[in-house]
């Protein structure tokens, strides 16, 4: 009979042994049925900024909804030429030099593009030196594409900014490239000129690939301004990533883009790779494609946000303020992006598995975060916290944990 069949059990290929990406992982599918089962949680896990009311700029759904007729077609693996030439003029804007339509590739996001950068660049040994902590997905792309992510410590001490000499500890003759996020995911740093040119100077004694995660370039507080690491130097090679999700709150779109310049005449090679690999896929999807032009050349409504008194300038000052309150958590102010990185004094908060202490918090208190080592920080005394929710909610949520963390203390 059908029964006596016996099928082997069906398991994921080793090359995802290694790989991690906990802001998706099993907390949050803990929050799903917790929901499922009538409960509210308050969502301060993922920097998605729709669900909050923050809405993408009109034009550009409206451009949207205008080309969707045509956009059912396939169009260059690398996307539609127009975009592509916005983004060229604002490579121009951030003084990225020398680089054409053909350097251009727009991508499902610049989530697409940084998987697709270290599958095409990496053999099985390769080391790339990460920031601890990252956005988790640059070290599971390095991972899954077969190499070996080896974590630079950003030191808490000295506001976040890349401990050079750690950088320089960790280089070793497999090491192929560093990954550098400015303004950063999880930290909200933002980093000066003088440091780039230094990470620069490294890059170039031991000729390092530079991979820029500039996602949150407009995304900058306190009258900041962002410089591109790429617009430093013509004699390294410079992959940089952007897109739409966070500066134009366009997340769903799935609209991003990255940059090859600098030294291009060592790389054809592995700029053939791409090339590749960004046929094999086709095209990214072309509606959101659409929108590029618009957001690039528009009114840039983030700069309402950010400002002195905007909505996501307020809740940073509210969420920060309110945590760092919290007797034992100390927190560097954020001068970018959408996230506080705050640490826990291990002396009070003797936490040893921080994955189940986001989660207790969940069950106890309804709020979800994900936890430090999510973004391979190396010791569970940290966590992240999204300041997206309105203000009200913001002091609720940051009540509760006020109130998990006393409940903590006293254990
Ligand atoms: N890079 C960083 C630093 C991010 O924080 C994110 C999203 O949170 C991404 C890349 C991915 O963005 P996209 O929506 O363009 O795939």
């Amino acid at each position: 009979s059908e029964s006596a069949i016996v099928h082997p059990p069906v398991t994921k290929s080793s090359k995802l042994a290694n790989v991690c990406y906990d802001i998706r992982g099993p907390v949050l599918a803990r929050a799903r049925q917790m929901e499922e089962d009538g409960h509210r949680i308050i969502k301060l896990n993922i920097g998605n900024l729709a669900p909050f009311g923050f809405d993408a700029p009109e034009e550009i759904v409206q451009d949207v909804i205008r080309n969707l007729p045509d956009a059912a077609g396939y169009t260059d693996s690398r996307g539609l030429f127009a975009p592509r030439k916005a983004i060229m003029q604002y490579c121009q804007e951030k003084r990225i030099q020398g680089v054409g339509v053909d350097d251009i590739f727009i991508g499902n996001g610049a989530s697409e593009l940084i998987v697709m950068a270290m599958q095409g660049l990496l053999n099985t040994g390769d080391e790339v030196l990460v920031p601890a902590p990252d956005y988790p997905l640059w070290t599971a792309a390095v991972t899954l594409a077969g190499g070996t992510a080896r974590h630079y410590i950003c030191d808490e001490g000295a506001d976040w900014m890349p401990d050079l000499a750690d950088i320089r500890a960790k280089i070793t003759p497999a090491t192929r490239a560093i990954v550098i996020i400015n303004p950063n995911n999880p930290t909200g740093a933002l980093y000066s000129d003088d440091l780039l040119r230094d990470l620069v100077q490294i890059a170039r004694e031991h000729k390092l690939i530079v991979f820029a995660d500039e996602i949150y370039d407009k995304t900058l507080y306190d009258g900041a301004t962002h410089t591109s690491i790429a617009s430093l130097a013509d004699d390294l090679l410079f992959v940089t990533f952007n897109g739409l999700s966070k500066n134009y709150r366009a997340c769903g779109y799935r609209a991003g883009w990255m940059v090859v310049s600098g030294d291009k005449r060592h790389a054809r090679d592995y700029i053939d790779g791409l090339n590749m690999l960004a046929s094999m896929r086709l095209c990214s999807n072309v509606p959101g494609q659409f929108a590029i032009q618009t957001a690039l050349g528009g009114y840039q409504t983030i700069n309402d946000l950010v400002k002195p008194g905007g909505r996501l300038a307020r809740q940073r000052d509210v969420a920060w303020e309110l945590l760092t309150d919290i007797p034992g958590v100390s927190c560097v102010k954020p001068r970018a992006s959408l996230y506080l990185f705050p640490r826990l004094d291990p002396k009070i908060y003797p936490i040893e598995d921080d994955q189940r202490f986001i989660l207790e918090l969940l069950e106890e208190q309804r709020v979800l975060l994900v936890q430090g080592t999510g973004f391979n920080w190396p010791r569970p005394d940290h966590f992240r916290v999204v300041f997206l929710p309105h203000e009200d909610d913001l002091r609720d949520a940051i009540g509760r944990i006020a109130r998990f963390l006393d409940g903590y203390r006293k254990r």
